[in-house]
Parts: structure tokens; C-alpha cells; sequence
């Protein structure tokens, strides 16, 4: 099936900057409240949001068999339900809408007035009802410094992970957009040099850049995806920083693995890029450094390559750039996570999220958390404000960014930014 959408040398008629991320090539979708106050799903081309609703009651997705309310609801969910055909079907469409050479809506001033949008007059909402969430651990680099800080350098990566693509089940509730801020957690930590707990705000308050990929009904309870059919139920990306609070993690991680130091808030980018946009931008993942089981082992190029950043904004002062990674690090693929994700028969269905983990390179300015770029804060970093930061302080800003590039065309994720605020006050009862 051809991406008629991924055309690069088609343009729009609407107006794109040369850096935005959002070309008529990209086509991502998202979830926003309108002028009208009303919430409707809608993508993006260039700094103009468009209302899929309006444009679905207007007759221009005709002949695509989709129901009359599909994106006039308040998540993505039955839309990727509705399966990667259908997605790309109105992908497809929307190119042909907002082609230069289209003039049906652009000259329709009253219909033009319903569907578009300027961003200062919408508010992006979470794009889908998250029903399960997963963080895998698929970084070897990143996986490798946590083991050599936490447990032994000699033995940094533990045998089972070249085996296995390493997850644990997150929590869903606490996943929000980019914008929402979160606030410090509180919790038990165990002080250097102390044999017994204290209860505090964490001290260590991190960020993980990470992305993460949505996923359509997949399987049944019981059924496995195989390797090599996992990316079709894979609908499309987004930024995600996972935050963590290390030195909570620290005490609570074993033998179970992480979990309130990971549950108080997970940050996403508000516009889902599909698998289909990211096309042209895949690459091979990095090679195998043990021989993988059967229903692990993938041909072709399974992963992609992803422009990541992070900056720290402090309060009053501008970004600083503390990290610039890849996703083509990942040593495991998505692909790889979905199978072994379902591979003892765990259904996936959709609007389930899934996290790459910390996606770190072999360089320290390509590590993708404070815990790694300052090595346990012993080698701070400095801020445009001449300020240090070890890990993340009241009042910052973190930033992550994203996208491709290649031949001139550039698609990106825009941006997830979370300030983080000082610990929540429970309002005293009088
Ligand atoms: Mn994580």
C-alpha cells in the first residue's frame, strides 16, 4: 500500500516555517479543545491546528468508511481501533485537502473559518485514554550506567538482559501532556550512612528522555504477535520523559523493580506521529551482541532515526541544552518489545502506552538523564544562568525535543516541557 501522504515534494497551501516539524508530510494526530470550548481530534500542519470533526461533518472524508462521531470525541482510542488501513486512509486524505494544488477548502472562506485553528486558540489535551502503560529498559548504555552506579561495574548489565527485552508495568493515571505541571514527591529514602528510613520531599527528582509508541488491538488473551507483523498495531509516537525520583528508586527497587519512584507523573508530547510519517527515516538497530531466541530475532531496519534534546530551564533564566541523544540507540526494537510483550499471550489494546526506557548514548552529553550526564551529581552541570544543577530544582523547566531530517524533509514531535513545582499543600481542614 502506497503513503501518498509521505509525498516530499508535495506542499500545502497553508503556511509552514523551514524548521517546523510539522510539514503537510507529517500529519500527526491529537486531541484539543477548541475557541468554542468544544474537543474535537485534529493534526497539524505548520502553526495551524485543524479540526478533523468539522471537516469530517463537511463530507471531505467521504468515502472512507468511518463512523460520524470518530473525531468528535475526547481521545484517539476508537480511531486506532479502527486499524492502520483506515489510518492511513485519512492521512492520505488530509494531504489531498491541504494541497497546494487543492482548492475545494481553500477557498471556502466559512469552512476554512470552522476547521482551522491558530495554536493560541486551542489547548492540546492527553491524545489518548491510556489503558495500560509499560517502560521497558532498552537502552544497553543506559542500562549499563545505572548498573555500574547501583549495583557492581563489573557486572553492569545482569545476564538476562541481552536475552530479554527488560519492562515493568507502569501506571497509567499519572500519564499527562506536555504543559501540565508536577509537582516534587514525597517519599521514604534511606539517607547515606543510615540503617533506617526517612519520609521527604526526594532530593533527587529526575527526568528520563525517553519515546514512547501507542498501540491499536493487538491480540487476543492468549495470541501472540510475532516479531515480524508487531508494526502494523503500532500507530505512532510520542516524546515521553518518565519522571523519576532516584533516590526513592533507590530504596524501594528491590526485588520488584521500580514503583512509586516512577508513578507520580509520566510527561507526553501532545501529537502522536504516526509510523507511517517516520517511513523514510528508518535505520538498523544496533547488532546483537548474544543471539537472540526465535520469536526475538527481526530482519530489515527496525528502527529510527530520531533527533532527541533535553534543556533545563531554570525560572528566571533561558534553556540550556544537557543532553542530545538518538532513538536508532535503542538496542532493542519496538517491534522486539511488542513481541515479547505479548509473547506469554498478555493482551495490548488500544491506546496502550509503551516506553522505550532512558534512551542514552555512548557519549555524556548523550545520556538521557541528570542520574547519568552528573554521574550521581558528582559532576554538576552548568546552567546559561551560571547556577549548577545535579538533578532537577523547584521551579525548572525540562524541555524535550524531537525529529528527523532527511533529503529536506523534516519531520518532528515538537516539544514536551513540565515544569517541575516544590511538593504538593494539602489544603488543612479548618
Ligand atoms: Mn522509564
Amino acid at each position: 500500500m502506497s503513503l501518498s501522504a509521505n509525498n516530499p515534494d508535495r506542499i500545502s497551501w497553508l503556511h509552514v516555517d523551514k524548521n517546523s516539524d510539522f510539514p503537510i508530510q507529517n500529519i500527526p494526530f491529537g486531541v484539543f479543545l477548541t475557541r468554542d470550548d468544544i474537543v474535537t481530534i485534529g493534526t497539524r500542519i505548520g502553526d495551524t491546528a485543524i479540526d478533523l470533526g468539522a471537516l469530517h461533518q463537511l463530507g471531505y472524508f467521504e468515502g472512507i468508511p468511518l463512523t460520524d462521531d470518530i473525531f468528535l470525541q475526547d481521545t484517539l482510542n476508537d480511531f486506532i481501533a479502527d486499524g492502520r488501513k483506515t489510518w492511513r486512509l485519512v492521512r492520505d486524505r488530509i494531504a489531498e485537502i491541504f494541497d497546494s494544488e487543492n482548492e475545494s477548502l481553500k477557498n471556502d472562506k466559512k469552512n476554512k473559518e470552522r476547521v482551522l485553528f491558530r495554536l493560541d486558540e486551542i489547548e492540546m489535551q492527553l491524545p489518548v485514554q491510556v489503558g495500560d502503560y509499560t517502560d521497558f529498559y532498552s537502552s544497553i548504555e543506559h542500562a549499563t550506567n545505572v548498573g555500574t552506579m547501583f549495583r557492581d561495574p563489573d557486572n553492569a548489565l545482569l545476564p538476562n538482559w541481552l536475552h530479554i527485552p527488560v519492562g515493568y508495568h507502569g501506571r497509567s493515571s499519572s500519564i499527562i501532556p506536555s504543559g501540565i505541571p508536577v509537582h516534587r514527591p514525597q517519599g521514604q529514602t534511606l539517607p547515606a550512612g543510615a540503617t533506617e528510613p526517612v519520609f521527604g520531599p526526594s532530593k533527587l527528582v529526575d527526568f528520563e528522555l525517553e519515546m514512547a509508541f501507542i498501540t491499536t488491538d493487538a491480540n487476543d488473551l492468549g495470541e501472540s504477535i510475532p516479531v515480524e507483523e508487531a508494526e502494523q498495531y503500532i500507530f505512532g509516537l510520542v516524546l515521553f520523559n518518565d519522571w523519576s525520583a532516584r533516590d526513592i528508586q533507590k530504596w524501594e527497587y528491590v526485588p520488584l523493580g521500580p514503583f512509586l519512584a516512577k508513578s507520580f507523573a509520566s510527561s507526553i508530547s501532545p501529537w502522536i506521529v504516526t509510523l507511517d510519517a517516520l517511513e523514510p527515516y528508518r535505520t538498523e538497530s544496533p547488532k546483537p551482541l548474544k543471539k537472540q531466541l526465535p520469536y526475538l530475532q527481526q530482519k530489515g531496519k527496525k528502527s529510527f532515526d530520531i533527533n532527541l534534546e533535553v534543556a533545563i530551564q531554570p525560572k528566571k533564566a533561558k534553556e540550556t541544552v544537557v543532553s542530545r541523544s538518538n532513538f536508532k540507540y535503542m538496542y532493542w526494537s519496538m517491534s522486539q518489545q511488542l513481541a515479547h510483550h505479548t509473547v506469554n499471550g498478555c493482551p495490548i489494546n488500544s491506546g496502550d502506552m509503551m516506553g522505550s526506557g532512558t534512551i542514552s548514548g555512548t557519549a555524556k552529553d548523550s545520556y538521557g538523564s541528570m542520574l547519568e550526564i552528573t554521574w550521581r551529581g558528582e559532576q554538576p552541570v552548568t546552567m546559561s544562568d551560571g547556577t549548577e544543577r545535579k538533578f532537577i530544582n523547584d521551579y525548572d523547566t525540562v524541555i524535550m525535543r524531537g525529529h528527523c531530517e532527511k533529503n529536506g524533509t523534516r519531520i518532528g514531535f515538537g516539544k514536551v516541557e513540565t515544569q517541575l513545582l516544590p511538593v504538593f499543600e494539602t489544603k488543612k481542614k479548618r
